[in-house]
């Protein structure tokens, strides 16, 4: 097969083009028009709350989330290690520290290592957590590759301790819990904030893109004024506050709009997909797929396979390189952030599970669009180059 098989690509199978040349036809290309507001809507609708602000991005989504929590110079933010820098690069923006945590099995973060910490390095009293006399005034919680973290832990926890929760949903648009506490509630509408990503390679894509949503319709309001430049008026130029250019345009949201269209679609055939490739790695000593958090639908954004390192040693860049000779594009998970160079002077709790398993997952094709005949070339490809690798 000479195909080349991507991880993760956007598909336009829907009204992409016809809402985007309407944008342009009608001259609303910036960050004002209809689109923008209707794609806010249908994001509330979708995800059963009352307040979404459109962004630039979800790193925007999730630096306007700090800044509305009132994170400041000198406070503690706890993050995963294992997951995108761009979960944790916004607690700097605000000039504060983050301190990284572990991930359990369902590689979001540790909630029992997550109460040892608060526990056993912190100082509780009148109200507010204190790490090494800083005040721990949120934490971000990732729902890695479309699995919930544990939230019914860890909102136990932050509400305990007084801790802000900001979850990124960027890569879990369409997750939600079907039993339990939490039943019926969506990633990124649990906590206190929740943002989302609309890259390029998220199961929706509007190019690139965002959006922030929280409990209070005021909060909401207030993010997106921030993220407009906190102009007051349109007329006289007044600015009360520090304001960003985060806002989304309206040309980002005609695609978002066209893409919300067919998101449940894109989640079945994740879904489906999923199930292809269990089948076949079903029985397979070498690797094993891995699962969603029971007592959830996760929308499985991306699917991950967890290699036996008992019995394969081979570099994870190896076996990578083999598989793109086959026209396979397959990745590592992340580098860990507590041992990259911006962070490698900022503290770490008992990281040890996130070693593990960055040395052992490898991301396959997860694209809406893989055949299923597609999915059983990789398949049959990784068994194959495993095999040999024994
Ligand atoms: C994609 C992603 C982001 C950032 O989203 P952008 O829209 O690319 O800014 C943040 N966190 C995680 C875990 C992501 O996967």
């Amino acid at each position: 097969m000479s195909k080349f098989i991507p991880l993760s690509i956007p598909n336009f199978e829907g009204n992409e083009r016809k809402y985007v040349d309407d944008a342009i036809e009608q001259g609303w290309v910036s960050t004002g028009g209809a689109y923008i507001s209707q794609l806010e809507s249908d994001l509330a609708n979708f995800l059963c709350v009352e307040n979404v602000a459109a962004c630039q991005s979800g790193t925007s989504a999730i630096h306007l989330s700090l800044v509305e929590a009132g994170v400041k110079p000198g406070d503690v933010v706890i993050v995963p290690t294992l997951t995108f820098i761009a979960a944790v690069n916004p607690v700097r923006y605000q000039f504060a520290e983050p301190v990284f945590m572990d991930c359990d099995e369902s590689l979001c973060m540790d909630p029992v290592k997550l109460q040892k910490f608060c526990r056993e390095e912190c100082d509780y009293s009148d109200g507010v957590l204190k790490y090494k006399g800083k005040p721990v005034k949120a934490m971000v919680v990732v729902h890695v590759f479309g699995n919930m973290a544990d939230m019914e832990a860890i909102t136990e926890i932050a509400e305990k301790y007084n801790i802000i929760v900001i979850e990124d949903a960027t890569e879990a648009l369409g997750t939600y819990y079907t039993s339990g506490k939490y039943k019926g509630k969506y990633a990124g509408t649990i906590g206190d904030f929740g943002a989302y990503s609309f890259n390029g390679n998220k199961i929706i894509t509007t190019g690139g893109g965002g959006a922030v949503t929280s409990l209070k319709k005021d909060v909401v309001d207030h993010m997106r004024y921030l993220s407009t430049q906190a102009k007051d008026d349109p007329h006289f130029y007044m600015h009360e506050e520090i304001g960003y250019n985060y806002r989304m345009t309206n040309i980002q949201a005609a695609l978002g709009v066209a893409q919300m269209e067919e998101l449940q679609m894109f989640i079945d055939r994740k879904q489906s997909n999923y199930e292809t490739y269990k089948k076949e790695f079903d029985n397979f000593d070498l690797a094993r797929l891995m699962q969603f958090r029971d007592g959830t639908l996760s929308n499985k954004w991306f699917y991950s396979l967890k290699i036996n390192r008992e019995k394969i040693k081979t570099p994870m860049k190896e076996i990578i390189l083999e598989l793109e000779k086959c026209g396979i594009q397959t990745r590592a998970i992340w580098g860990l952030i507590n041992e990259q160079k911006p962070y490698r002077h900022c503290d770490a709790f008992e990281i040890d599970k996130a070693v593990t398993y960055r040395d052992c997952i490898l991301n396959i094709p997860s694209s809406t669009n893989i055949t299923k005949e597609e999915i059983i070339f990789v398949s049959n490809e990784i068994k194959t180059l495993l095999n040999s690798l024994t």
